[in-house]
């Protein structure tokens, strides 16, 4: 669609009403030069946290129906203020939720994937010349109608998808940090930014947990050729332009370094590496996990080894349920990884102990 660009709002960017009125003042002034624009927004400050936290006061290992339906009020609560503020700077506006909006996904709660887009309502509220304000995070199943999660980050998922759906001029996913740095800037704060950064890059990056934007959004974005920005948001003009073609780094050029914190490595005893990946997966379907990252993997006499991540509590929980299978095991946990990423050449891995990470991306710098 011609002259749509889509904005996605980080917590940090709305934690308080000063700030939601803050973004809905320069979401009006671009309303008024004519823009057609969607809103996604995320969860107010450290909402989604404490929400997780209040679930688990409530019970030990909560319902993942009910954990989403709990995590999925969040965003509810920052939609609706957005719109609100747009509606009193006489910009026309209405809020959606993910299931309202027609996000259709599968039924893996708390980690569920967009299956399709059908955003019937948006179009007619683009065509009435609305701002969409648009819940990010979140889905329905269209075959159980239960309400999902999109994984946590999933708000920058919404975003590309709707960029990707409506073949947005612009996505910016817009953020507390100026952009995409080469590693995590709390952890080395003079990292350099990436003024410009190719697609590719950005997809190893959060593939090897960048946090700064959630890996299956980059992933969309690049199967989709999302025109995408990653920024600062109380300063449109600082971050970094996502580029499908060269990105001006030499060959081998280092472009920085990310991690996962928290990592499994599984063993199982098998034949070969199909009937390793089974066994895993068979213990997901039969606890109703959602589907894990794998990282890597390789088979070599008899045994089945993969490093797996996920967010805290799903690796958590995973990890409880392997202690009752005889076949699948834990090699080494207590590990995290951390990954070189350079310019057209392959990116290389350590496996190190999690005290050590923080150490291991140093020495980088
Ligand atoms: P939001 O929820 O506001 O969209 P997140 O907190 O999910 O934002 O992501 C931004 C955070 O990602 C930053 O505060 C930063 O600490 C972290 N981060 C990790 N790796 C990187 C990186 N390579 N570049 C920039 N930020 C990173
Ligand atoms: N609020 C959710 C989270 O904190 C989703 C998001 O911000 O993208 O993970
Ligand atoms: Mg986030």
């Amino acid at each position: 669609m011609n002259g749509l660009r889509v904005f996605k709002f980080g917590g940090s960017s709305l934690a308080t009403p000063e700030k939601v009125c803050a973004v809905a003042k320069e979401i009006s002034k671009l309303y008024q030069s004519g823009q057609k624009l969607i809103v996604v927004t995320s969860a107010m400050g450290k909402t989604t946290d404490q929400l997780r936290e209040l679930a688990y006061k409530v019970s030990p290992q909560p319902n993942r129906r009910e954990f989403d339906m709990l995590l999925t009020t969040g965003e509810r609560i920052s939609m609706a203020l957005m719109a609100m503020a747009l509606h009193d700077l006489k910009c026309p506006s209405i809020s959606f939720t993910g299931s309202q909006a027609g996000i259709m996904t599968d039924g893996a709660f708390t980690n569920a994937r967009i299956k399709e887009l059908k955003p019937m309502r948006i179009e007619e509220a683009l065509r009435e010349n609305k701002v969409v304000v648009l819940a990010g995070f979140q889905g329905v199943d269209p075959i159980t109608k239960e309400i999902t999660t999109l994984g946590r980050g999933g708000s920058d998922t919404t975003a590309v998808a709707m960029a990707a759906h409506f073949g947005a001029d612009r996505c910016e996913i817009l953020k507390d940090v100026d952009g995409v740095f080469a590693t995590d800037p709390r952890i080395i704060p003079s990292a350099r930014l990436h003024k410009k950064l190719s697609i590719h890059a950005l997809v190893e990056f959060c593939f090897w947990g960048a946090k700064v934007l959630n890996y299956r959004s980059a992933e969309l974005a690049r199967d989709h050729h999302v025109p995408l920005f990653v920024g600062r948001s109380d300063d449109f003009s600082l971050g970094t332009e996502i580029t499908y073609s060269d990105d001006g780094y030499k060959d081998g050029e280092f472009l920085g370094v990310n991690s996962h914190v928290e990592v499994l490595e599984i063993g199982v005893a098998c034949t070969d590496s199909q009937e390793g990946a089974n066994a895993i997966t068979n213990i997901l379907t039969e606890n109703n996990l959602p589907e894990l990252q794998v990282l890597s993997f390789s088979y070599e006499a008899g045994t089945y080894r993969v490093l797996l991540t996920a967010d805290a509590d799903l690796l958590g929980d995973f990890r409880e349920h392997v202690r009752y299978s005889s076949k699948v095991h834990v090699l080494r946990e207590h590990i995290s990884t951390v990954t070189a990423s350079y310019a057209k050449r392959p990116c290389q891995i350590q496996v190190v102990p999690a005290d050590q990470r923080e150490a291991t991306i140093r020495k980088f710098f």
